[in-house]
Formats: C-alpha cells, sequence, structure tokens
C-alpha cells in the first residue's frame, strides 16, 4: 500500500501453502517423534549454505559483501519469552523468495519424504529431501522468518502452519543482509531454549559448518561494587580520617584498630554479582579435512559426512589424502551407504563435492572436479593453487582443476579397491553403485583397466555367489583361452539358454551379464588379463577340441555342407550364414549374431527404448548366423530327407519353423507372431492326422489368407518388415 508508511499500518498480505506442503507441515507437527532436536541441524545447514551463496557472489563483486561484512550464524535463546532466534549475515530473501521458497512452489522431495515417513523412513531424513526447514515445526507453533536480500526492502514472513502464511514489509531493526529466523516454542518443547542443551545439538550435529555459529550465553562476573558506590565509600573515608588526624601512610597500619581493621576487610569483599551477554563460539574445530588423519577417529569422519550431506546414516568408506610437490590440494571423499533418491532421475545431484581455496569456501557441487560416474561421491577439496576468484566459467579451462580431477578419479578407484577387500560392504557398494561403474567402463578409457577389476557377476558356477575377472580367470582351464559371457534379460534365462549348454558341459565357466548395461560395459571391457571376453551368443566361438573332435568336426563340415546350403537358400536375408555349431548339445540349432554386431539381449533393448530412431533398427539390427547342431536326431534325418529328394517341400516348412523356434529360445522376438502359430498349428494338425480340407466352412477365409507354408512369398514379405 502506498500510503502504508504515513499510517504506520503495513500491508499484509497471506498466501496458502502449496498443497503437498501443507500436508508436510501437518504431517511433521502431528507425527508422534522424540528425535526433535533435528530442526537446528536443518536451519544452521540452511544458514551456512545462504553464507555460501553470498559470498559466492561476492568473488566477482566483492561490494555484494558490504551490507555486511561479517559472515557469521549467531543463536539467540530467550526464556522469558520462549523463543529462539537463528540470525545468519547469508544473502537473505527477498520479498519473492520469502513466497517461492517458503510455502508456494513444490519440490519434487516433498511427496517423496512424505511416502518415505510412511513407508517408515526417520523425520531426520528431511534434509535430503530438500524441505529441511519445515522441521521447524517440530518445536516451534509459530515461526517468523525476517530477511533482507540486497536487491529488496527487509520483509517478515510468518505463519503458525495451518495452511497460510502471512508476508509483510518490515520496518524493525535493520539487519544489513540475512536473514533471522524466531521460532515460538512450544511450551513442552522449552528444553532446546537451554544454553546446555542447544551447546550439545550444535556440537553434535553441526560442529563442521565452515561458519562460526555462536551462541549468546549469560555470564556472571565479580565486580567489586559499582563506581558510585565506590566513590561514596571512598568519601566516607576520606571524612574519617580526616576526623582522626591520619593519613594513608602504610607505616601506620598497624595502628589501626580491630575493628577498622575488620571494615576494611569488609569493603574488600563487597563485591557483587553481575549478568552479563556474551556470544561463544560453539564450532571452534579447525576444518576436518586440514588436520592429520591419523588424529581423526571414524565417528568424527562421520559427524562430518553427515553435517556435509544431510545424510542420516554415516558413511560407507571415506578417503583422506592430500597432494603435494607441483600442486598442493587436500580432499576428503566419501562413499555413501545408499544412492540417493534421485540419482539417475535427474542429472544435476546436489551436494557432490565441495570446492575451497585455502580454506575459503568457494562453491558447492563443482562439477568439473570429478566425472558423471562419480556423481554420487561426497566430498571436500581444498586447493593451494587456485585463484580465489575463480567462478564456475572460469574453471572449466583450468588446468589445475583438471589435475585435481584426475587425482580425484585415481582416488576414487583406489578407494573402491580398498572396499573391495571386505565382501560384506563390498557388496553393499556394488548393490548400490555398479551402475555408475559400468557407465564409468563406458566412459573413462584411461581407468577402464582398473574399473574392470571392481566389476562382479553371477556365473555358471556361482551359485549365489558373484566373481570377478580376476578370479574368473584363477579357475580357467588349462585348455581355455577365451573368456566366456553370455547376455540377456535374467539369470535364470541365460542359465537355461541352449548357448551355455557345451560350453558349461566341457566345464568351462560362462559370466552371466543381465543388466541392460553390461551390453555397453562389455563392448568396452573387450579383453582382460590378456584374454578376449567372448560372447557365446555371437558367431566364431571356439571351444578348444581335441584331436577326435576336430577330426569329427572336419567329418561333419564335408557332410553337412550341403545342408547348410540347403536351408540358407531357403531362410534367404533372414539370416546371413549357416553354419555347423560347436556349442549345442540338445539343441537343434540356433541363433548367433555376428561378432560386432547387436545381440538379441542389446536388440530387445532397443526396441523397448520408446525413442528410438527406427531407421536405425534397419542396419543395426543383430545379424543372424543360423547355427546347426549335427549331433542332433531332428537335423540328422533333416540331412537324409533333403539328400533323398532336394525338392521336399516338407524341408522347407521345417526349415522355416526351425529357425523361428531357434530365435524364440535364442533371445529374439519374432517380427509376425501369428505367422509362426499358423505354421505350428498346421504341424499340430498334421500329428493329429487331422486333414486340411476337414476344417469347418468359416475358417476357410482365414486360411485363405494364411500364407502358404511352401511359398516362398511369405519369406519374402517378412523381409519387408524386418
Ligand atoms: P533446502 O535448503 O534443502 O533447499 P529448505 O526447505 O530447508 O530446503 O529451504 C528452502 C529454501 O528456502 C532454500 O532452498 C533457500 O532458498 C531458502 N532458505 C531457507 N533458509 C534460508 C536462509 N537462512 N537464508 C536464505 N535462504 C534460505
Amino acid at each position: 500500500m502506498a500510503d502504508g508508511e504515513t499510517m504506520q499500518e503495513v500491508e499484509v498480505e497471506t498466501f496458502a501453502f502449496q498443497a503437498e506442503i501443507a500436508q508436510l507441515m501437518s504431517l511433521i507437527i502431528n507425527t508422534f517423534y522424540s528425535n526433535k532436536e533435528i530442526f537446528l541441524r536443518e536451519l544452521i545447514s540452511n544458514s551456512s549454505d545462504a553464507i555460501d551463496k553470498i559470498r559466492y557472489e561476492s568473488l566477482t563483486d566483492p561490494s555484494k559483501l558490504e551490507s555486511c561484512k561479517d559472515l557469521f550464524i549467531n543463536i539467540y535463546a530467550d526464556k522469558d519469552s520462549k523463543t529462539l532466534t537463528i540470525r545468519d549475515s547469508g544473502i537473505g530473501m527477498t520479498k519473492a523468495d520469502l513466497i517461492n521458497s517458503l510455502g508456494t512452489i513444490a519440490r519434487s522431495g516433498t511427496k517423496t519424504f512424505m511416502e518415505a515417513l510412511q513407508a517408515g523412513a526417520d523425520i531426520s531424513m528431511i534434509g535430503q529431501f530438500g524441505v529441511g526447514f519445515y522441521s521447524a515445526y517440530l518445536v516451534a507453533e509459530r515461526v517468523t522468518v525476517v530477511s533482507k536480500h540486497n536487491d529488496d526492502e527487509q520483509y517478515i514472513w510468518e505463519s503458525a502452519a495451518g495452511g497460510s502464511f502471512t508476508i509483510r514489509r518490515d520496518d524493525g531493526e535493520p539487519l544489513g543482509r540475512g536473514t533471522k529466523i524466531i521460532l515460538h516454542m512450544k511450551e513442552e518443547q522449552i528444553e532446546y531454549s537451554e544454553e546446555k542443551r542447544i551447546k550439545e545439538i550444535v556440537k553434535k550435529h553441526s560442529q563442521f559448518i565452515g561458519y562460526p555459529i555462536s551462541l549468546q550465553v549469560e555470564k556472571e562476573r565479580d565486580k567489586e561494587i559499582s563506581d558510585d558506590e565506590e566513590e561514596e565509600e571512598e568519601k566516607k573515608e576520606e571524612t574519617e580520617k580526616e576526623e582522626e588526624g591520619e593519613d594513608d601512610d602504610k607505616p601506620k597500619i598497624e595502628e589501626i584498630d580491630e575493628e577498622e581493621e575488620k571494615k576494611k576487610a569488609e569493603k574488600k569483599k563487597k563485591t557483587i554479582k553481575e549478568k552479563y551477554n556474551e556470544m561463544e563460539e560453539l564450532n571452534k574445530t579447525k576444518p576436518i579435512w586440514t588436520r592429520n588423519p591419523d588424529d581423526i577417529s571414524q565417528e568424527e569422519y562421520g559427524e562430518f559426512y553427515k553435517s556435509l550431506t544431510n545424510d542420516w546414516e554415516d558413511h560407507l568408506a571415506v578417503k583422506h589424502f592430500s597432494v603435494e610437490g607441483q600442486l598442493e590440494f587436500k580432499a576428503l571423499l566419501f562413499v555413501p551407504k545408499r544412492a540417493p533418491f534421485d540419482l539417475f532421475e535427474n542429472r544435476k545431484v546436489k551436494n557432490n563435492i565441495k570446492l575451497y581455496v585455502r580454506r575459503v569456501f568457494i562453491m558447492d557441487n563443482c562439477e568439473d572436479l570429478i566425472p558423471e560416474y562419480l556423481n554420487f561421491v561426497k566430498g571436500v577439496v581444498d586447493s593451494e593453487d587456485l585463484p580465489l576468484n575463480i567462478s564456475r566459467e572460469t574453471l572449466q579451462q583450468n588446468k589445475i582443476l583438471k589435475v585435481i580431477r584426475k587425482n580425484i578419479v585415481k582416488k576414487c578407484v583406489e578407494l573402491f579397491n580398498e572396499l573391495s577387500e571386505d565382501k560384506e560392504s563390498y557388496k553393499k557398494f556394488y548393490e548400490q553403485f555398479s551402475k555408475n561403474l559400468k557407465l564409468g567402463m563406458h566412459e573413462d578409457s584411461t581407468n577402464r583397466k582398473k574399473i574392470g577389476d571392481l566389476l562382479r557377476y553371477h556365473t555358471s558356477s556361482t551359485a549365489d555367489d558373484v566373481t570377478s575377472l580376476k578370479d574368473y580367470v584363477s579357475r580357467m582351464k588349462e585348455n581355455q583361452n577365451q573368456i566366456y559371457y553370455i547376455t540377456g534379460e535374467n539369470k535364470e534365462q541365460v542359465a537355461n539358454s541352449a548357448f551355455v549348454e557345451r560350453v558349461t558341459k566341457k566345464g568351462f565357466e560362462v559370466i552371466y551379464m543381465t543388466e541392460p548395461i553390461d551390453e555397453y560395459c562389455v563392448q568396452q571391457l573387450k579383453e582382460y588379463d590378456g584374454k578376449n571376453l567372448v560372447s557365446v551368443t555371437k558367431e566364431g566361438l571356439e571351444l578348444p577340441e581335441d584331436e577326435d573332435e576336430k577330426k569329427k568336426r572336419e567329418e561333419n563340415q564335408a557332410k553337412y555342407e550341403s545342408l547348410c546350403t540347403m536351408m540358407k537358400e531357403i531362410l534367404d536375408k533372414k539370416v546371413e550364414k549357416v553354419t555347423i555349431s560347436q556349442r549345442l548339445v540338445s539343441s537343434p540349432c540356433c541363433i548367433v549374431t555376428s561378432q560386432y554386431g547387436w545381440t538379441a539381449n542389446m536388440e530387445r533393448i532397443m526396441k523397448a527404448q520408446a525413442l528410438r530412431d527406427t531407421s536405425t533398427m534397419g542396419y543395426m539390427a543383430a545379424k543372424k548366423h543360423l547355427e546347426i547342431n549335427t549331433d542332433h536326431s531332428i537335423i540328422q534325418t533333416l540331412r537324409n530327407k533333403a539328400d533323398a529328394d532336394k525338392n521336399d517341400k516338407s524341408v522347407k516348412d521345417l526349415v522355416m519353423l526351425l529357425y523361428e523356434t531357434a530365435l524364440l529360445s535364442s533371445g529374439f522376438s519374432l517380427d509376425e507372431p501369428q505367422t509362426h502359430a499358423n505354421r505350428i498349428h498346421r504341424m499340430i494338425k498334421l500329428g493329429l492326422g487331422v486333414d486340411d480340407d476337414d476344417a469347418p466352412a468359416e475358417s476357410a477365409e482365414a486360411s485363405e489368407e494364411m500364407p502358404p507354408l511352401e511359398d516362398n512369398d511369405d519369406a519374402s514379405r517378412m523381409e519387408e518388415v524386418d
């Protein structure tokens, strides 16, 4: 209101909380929850973030700090008014910020956090979901936020929950810059206004905050009576002395009588207890990363990790190191126990690595310090060499930063390796972050070999356990010179696949790769310890064979060559080649894919990707080879039949059927399942001795539409679809 200034009356605007936030607030207020103390951690953490922001802005524009040069967080408790106040000299909030950040703009974490709460999560996890501010309502019945941003006037936000908050201009005591949060405590939460309790909570949850946190404490000191009284006393004394005709000379003291001496003693004791307020800094510890690792306990690392990340649990692993020489920096890196709820959802992950330059905080979430696949690692890097006024834009080109980054990646991989020495911890780690490692195989060629060591897989010889490639190699048979693997949808499917048959029957181990990302990962892996990784579903699988086996294979080659040629003619473009298989035992045939094309599994994954470009499917689609099992009676009989009559029509039917069935059992999908079904039905009729002419009249039409088994048109039609 324009006339607000003259009329003293300030306009008060009322806003409704966004629905989910209102819901969250009533959940916070009404849920029985004993560990309420975390509210202070959340508010201090917000203050610290706000100071980070103004400091970052001031790097490029120092004048931004002029509104309040000191960077601090102060806490004031007032038992009489039952308030607890947290005051910071951070960036502050404009009127619009207050309205948006504290109530009207929904955050993705709000709903997720409520769901987590309903599923038994703890309220102390609130900070991870980006709604920590509302934890103030664990202890306060009303919250007043006074804030001053450089770009706006000072405003007051206030709410006693109940679905709405108010905003008004504040003409009261100016803050300069920053935010003051006044908690009007609930009657039963008065313990949180006690000095001792506050100190305890700050020590427990916020000791590692990088700005001084001070608490106003009431102290008492002895005072030897006030000046006025003293003067009066002195005057009295002087007159007394005058009366007695004495002076101050010391030697005469002995002459003073007993009574006089008593008086003097009393006078000396006349001190009064005086109360006064003082700010007492609560987090005086040096930054933990600057300390000697030998002097830091696991608990301290845990506390630091929690204050850095808002995590409610300790870290899984930590690496604390310093690099010296041409370039100098210290770093503290943590692996969390869990992946964040939005690890792969959102490219922008908060709170990764904080960058400091000579102990001064520069920025959060410094992406240039760590590659994307390591975005789950949290920590602090403190450089001695970077300039203080570095900005996000100039960071990217900075050579020092590139070296730091290289070192960090190296240390991360080292840390994972250390973790892998403890089977239980590594299992936890791998469950959460194996996707990241596999992404790393794809992205990080420098460390590919080392990351390869970190991979774990189920195999045909490990029941429920997983194995490393190193262990696989150590178990390899003497005559084995390749590492065998299969990719597929799940463990059961690959374990039962025909491809694995002969390989395992010969006593070789097959690695099961069942995550979509494995397809990409294995393309980069290629070899381990000088041994090629060979897919048992691709062409060119050569199993070691003895003399007899070799002789037999060569004989078969000659014997079955004409059948192979004939089958290729029938299948035409559907397959690239028909060859004799080395890998089958109980199946008559299978479809393998060319060495450099997609596997069946990859084709499945690509088909499932909604946004795939259909045009690439044509040339990228798996190049199929049909392999036949010359030991199988079906193939043997087929050969005899074909030898007897080259133009036997039923041979063509059977070859088509064998092909389609092999597609299915090799993990492909059929482009025209109905055509296949029709073929099967005709075979069933044959088996049951049903004459095709006996078909009921109604279906006559349908059977006309059905592609004739022996008609080659059918084959060419399928190709078009391919
Ligand atoms: P988060 O801090 O995780 O974003 P919060 O609910 O704790 O979530 O805070 C919401 C937003 O309110 C913050 O992102 C910030 O913009 C603003 N905010 C909260 N406290 C302060 C503060 N002390 N100073 C400046 N801004 C603040």
